[in-house]
């Protein structure tokens, strides 16, 4: 505590900064010193900065701020709400908000699908003072009318980027005219703010915004190590992992795959070799999502094993290696899963796995980084594939397939048919799932 002073600095109300005491933080996070100052001033904020830099306190304890130093708008009506992508993270923001009012007589309430309805309609009847949400559930109690927002006056976008890209548009439209009025704060977080729907949504749900963009999404995580393996199939990458689990000093580890089944193939296999693993997955229910999240928390389980479902605002201090057994299909997903580790000043080791598969995939991340990616091998597990020719980008038929690349293109093909059929039959099950580029039906974090 060398420093203390400077959370008192941002000027926020003594009784947060005692609370803020428990925490042992030396000062404010970046994003936090620039944020908090003018949120507290009444500003909305279209704010970004990079995973693990402490963005839930920059918006919880301005929210919180304003509601010890103003009278409420209504004695009814929640004061704050914030809405997050994923039913795991609303879980893990409604703790960090319930750690942050502890001392102060607020209530607050977790509201997301795959939770009983019913109980939550009782729980809104207590008028909580706090809401964390999930978008699509609580859309669907403002249908129920079992919640109005007319008196709110701070409303929180937690990772909006990610909420956009999972459908969720109408519902948080739906939320916004709900609590439509002048006084309305509206604080808008997102990994990076060059997005368009994130534009669209900040210019009607914000007025004059401050824009805060501190660093840029893709610059290099100075306490994340990264390291990628060239594979040349499924039984290679398992081999690899194998090494790398048995080789490395681990104390806890999230495995990204393509897939559900493969999330739940890999976790097996981890198991009959005693590696305690877990697997989390959109298809599981929402207690089952809980207790294993739980446990994993607990160090339970040291290995979970997971899609993109998990991929968002985790955050695990013990986590410390992620490893892409495949590379993710959307690259901002790829700073996102390595930022499962290094948080909070640790340090944290990103593996991924390279196959003819994750190729392009790769090539999108190596580019989007800006960094020349170098490949580590394994000695004895060397592989043949050294990656594919480029071939003219976007054009996936085979019009722009033309010369060199066309073989190296079929040969890639061939193979995983031979290994695993099913394998990679799923692929566009799995992605189609998780990230529904249409409208409809965000069922998988959410309902
Ligand atoms: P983000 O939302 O930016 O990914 P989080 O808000 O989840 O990051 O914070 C990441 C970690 O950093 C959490 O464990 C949090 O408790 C910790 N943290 C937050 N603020 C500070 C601070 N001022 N100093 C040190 N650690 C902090
Ligand atoms: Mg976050």
């Amino acid at each position: 505590m060398e420093n203390p002073l400077q959370f008192k600095d941002l000027g926020l109300d003594n009784r947060l900064l005692k609370t803020l005491a428990h925490y042992d933080f030396k000062k404010a996070t970046e994003i936090q010193q620039q944020a908090i100052p003018y949120a507290i001033a009444g500003k909305d904020l279209l704010a970004s900065s990079k995973t693990g830099s402490g963005k839930t306190l920059a918006f919880l304890l301005p929210m919180l701020h304003k509601s010890l130093k103003t009278k409420a708008f209504s004695a009814k009506d929640p004061r704050g709400v914030i809405l997050v992508p994923t039913r795991e993270l609303a879980k893990q923001v409604y703790s960090e908000l319930r750690s942050t009012l502890s001392g102060l007589s607020y209530n607050a309430v977790l509201i997301t699908g795959g939770e009983n309805f019913n109980d939550q309609v009782k729980a809104l009847r207590r008028y909580p003072r706090f809401i964390v949400a999930t978008p699509g559930r609580l859309a669907d109690h403002l249908d129920h009318r079992s919640v109005f927002l007319d008196g709110l006056e701070t409303l929180v976008l937690d990772e909006a980027d990610r909420m956009l890209d999972l459908g969720f548009a109408p519902q948080l439209r739906r939320i916004h005219k709900a609590a439509k009025h002048r006084r309305r704060q509206t604080l808008l977080f997102s990994a990076t703010l060059d997005h368009d729907q994130v534009n669209d949504i900040a210019a009607e749900m914000l007025n004059e915004p401050r824009s805060i963009s501190i660093g840029v999404s893709n610059e290099q995580h100075k306490d994340i190590t990264q390291r990628f393996y060239l594979c040349d199939h499924l039984d290679h990458k398992e081999a690899l992992l194998d090494r790398i689990l048995e080789q490395e000093d681990y104390r806890q580890v999230i495995i990204f795959t393509a897939t559900r089944a493969d999330t739940e193939r890999l976790t097996e296999k981890l198991n009959e070799r005693k590696l305690k693993a877990v697997a989390l997955s959109g298809s599981l229910n929402q207690a089952q999502r809980n207790t294993i999240m739980s446990q994993f928390e607990r160090a339970v389980f040291k290995i979970l094993v997971t899609t993109d479902v998990a991929s968002r605002g985790l955050d695990i201090s013990t986590v410390t290696h992620v490893i892409n057994f495949d590379m993710p299909k959307h690259t901002e997903e790829y700073v996102h899963r390595v930022g499962r580790t290094g948080r909070a000043g640790n340090k944290g080791d990103a593996v991924s796995f390279v196959g003819p598969k994750d190729w392009d995939s790769f090539k999108r991340v190596e580019r989007y980084l800006r960094q020349d990616l170098n490949f580590d091998v394994l000695e004895g597990l060397e592989g043949k594939f050294k990656g594919l020719k480029p071939r003219k980008p976007v054009n996936k038929g085979n019009q722009g397939n033309k010369g060199p690349a066309k073989p190296k293109v079929k040969q890639s093909a061939k193979k995983p048919a031979k290994r695993d059929k099913s394998y990679y039959k799923n692929v566009a099950v799995g992605d189609s799932v998780f990230i529904p580029r249409k409208k409809t039906a965000p069922k998988v974090d959410d309902e």
